[in-house]
């Protein structure tokens, strides 16, 4: 999961912690501490450990609070106890000895249930029945009774203050029981009068009466125990429901994400679903406790697992990420290294291997282009057509190599007199193209004559000889309109007027 769909859950289950414990509050003082730290807890918690090491903390405490919860039941065992003794010292009545040993036996194995504390006192107030209605000369008379035994009767008023001292001490105890339930304070009222009418009566007469209304207070405490446990689930469950929904909802914006979408609701789905069927049978407050915390700890390593999962899938798309940038930069490398090779063969192409000057190709590629932007921007533009004088003769003469270093060294002699921005081609054998950028054609005529003067002026070292070399330049301006094709074919008549004018010559003209 992203961090913020992780956050957006820890969020919700925090509100579901902290709204969930209100309802737990206000049964037991001990708990409500612990409740109100829950709460403060999730309120200002940041994730689902800091929830966690709250209620890991807040454990004494509920530990607390169900050994309050043990000791109550111990008083109860102990009142039922107490109260089955006084019945058996009351000696004016046996006391049935089976009903007896069933109610100890129902009391041994109840005791710690408090929805059996009901039953367990209602059963010793049928064994006070039992006994107060017993025939006194029955064969299950007290062995202690002697008296009894040998007068089979005691007198009237010995039995009535017999109950009397029974009945005082009857009440003192289930008093002492009604102090020790701990109900909430508005019962508080009610409990004083039942305590006090204990205390106050000394007829067993109303023992029935008194009892049934020990018992309904004891319900009450049970009762109230088993409803807000029933809210606090269904609260809890609503909350696990509603965090379902909330990454539901969340997830689904992650489209891509489907796969592992699903699985992690799913597997949501049925923690809330299990808590639905834990809440059905959950009756006191340790399941309570260890339901909240197999909850949340599930929900936490689910959301951790998933979190796992989406960090590995973060880490194999950036791993995607980094492979395919690699491949793109090596791709880019390649592209590079193919361009340049490219660039180099094009070069190549262009140029001309004996004199290194850009070709023919070359020629129509660069200078035509520049003839029209030239036109376009209404600038002089010049070409010349140069031939080599009588050429085949220095290779009649000289030979073919002679031939070639003379091809190499007239374009130097043409290149020191141009201007940097005129461009220089080998046209073809010994012709060459020169082209004046931005330059009238009486400059660009003065350019060629120079260059017809350096050739002249240069002597050529054939065989240890010096032979002299000419050049004829035809030269001719570009006119608007006019095709860069046409300025080649005039500047070249111009060329052929030089030679049949007699070689070494400049002719240009418009
Ligand atoms: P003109 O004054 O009329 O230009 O006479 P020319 O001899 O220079 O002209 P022609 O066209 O009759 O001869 C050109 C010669 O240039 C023919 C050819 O063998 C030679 N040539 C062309 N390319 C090369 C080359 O690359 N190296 C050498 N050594 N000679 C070449
Ligand atoms: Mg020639
Ligand atoms: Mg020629």
């Amino acid at each position: 999961m992203t961090d913020s769909s992780s956050d957006k859950l820890i969020e919700v289950l925090r509100k579901a912690v902290s709204r969930t414990s209100i309802l737990a509050e206000g049964n037991d003082p001990e708990l409500d501490s612990v409740v109100r730290q829950i709460r403060q807890a999730t309120t200002t918690g940041i994730d689902a450990k800091a929830i966690l090491d709250v209620l890991n903390n807040a454990e004494p405490l509920l530990i607390k609070s169900d050994q309050t919860q043990m000791n109550r039941a111990k008083q109860v065992r102990h009142t039922l106890e107490a109260l089955i003794d006084l019945l058996v010292e009351q000696g004016s009545n046996p006391v049935p000895q089976n009903e007896k040993k069933q109610l100890e036996a129902q009391i041994r194995s109840h005791w710690q249930s408090p929805a059996q504390w009901p039953i367990l006192l209602t059963g010793f107030l049928t064994l006070v029945e039992k006994t107060l209605h017993q025939a006194s000369y029955s064969s299950e008379q007290p062995k202690n009774s002697l008296f009894k035994r040998l007068f089979n009767r005691r007198s009237e008023s010995e039995d009535t203050q017999s109950n009397q001292d029974i009945m005082l001490r009857i009440s003192h105890t289930l008093a002492g029981l009604m102090d020790n339930l701990q109900l909430p304070n508005h019962y508080d009222d009610d409990i004083a009068d039942l305590v006090k009418a204990l205390q106050s009566t000394n007829d067993i007469q109303l023992l029935p009466d008194l009892m049934d209304e020990v018992i309904n207070f004891v319900m009450v405490a049970i009762g109230k125990t088993q409803e807000s446990l029933a809210n606090y689930l269904t609260q809890l469950n609503k909350q696990l429901a509603s965090i379902n929904q909330t990454v539901t909802s969340s997830y689904n914006s992650q489209k891509s994400l489907s796969e592992s979408r699903e699985g992690f609701n799913n597997k949501l789905q049925m923690q809330v679903n299990d808590t639905s069927q834990a809440m059905q049978g959950i009756n006191d407050l340790d399941s309570l406790k260890s339901l909240i915390n197999d909850r949340l700890s599930t929900i936490s390593s689910t959301m951790s697992e998933h979190r796992l999962q989406m960090q590995e899938r973060e880490k194999q798309a950036n791993q995607s990420i980094t492979s395919l940038k690699n491949k793109v930069v090596r791709m880019e490398k390649d592209s590079t290294s193919l361009r340049s090779l490219l660039q180099e063969k094009m070069a190549l192409a262009m140029t001309d291997s004996l004199t290194g000057l850009p070709n023919r190709t070359a020629y129509q590629d660069t200078a035509l282009p520049l003839c029209k932007v030239m036109q376009k921007t209404n600038k002089n533009i010049c070409l010349a057509v140069c031939d080599i004088d009588y050429f085949k003769k220095v290779n009649d003469t000289w030979g073919h190599l002679a031939g070639d270093k003379v091809l190499r060294l007239v374009p130097k002699q043409i290149r020191s007199v141009l201007a940097k921005e005129d461009l220089i081609f080998r046209y073809g054998g010994e012709e060459f193209v020169i082209i004046f950028p931005d330059t009238t054609l009486a400059d660009a005529t003065t350019r060629a004559e120079a260059i017809r003067a350096t050739v002249e002026r240069t002597p050529f070292n054939m065989k240890g000889e010096p032979v002299s070399i000419s050049v004829s330049i035809g030269i001719a301006e570009l006119q608007s309109q006019e095709d860069p094709e046409s300025l080649f074919s005039r500047a070249d008549k111009n060329l052929y007027m030089a030679k049949e004018s007699g070689r070494n010559k400049v002719i240009a003209n418009k």
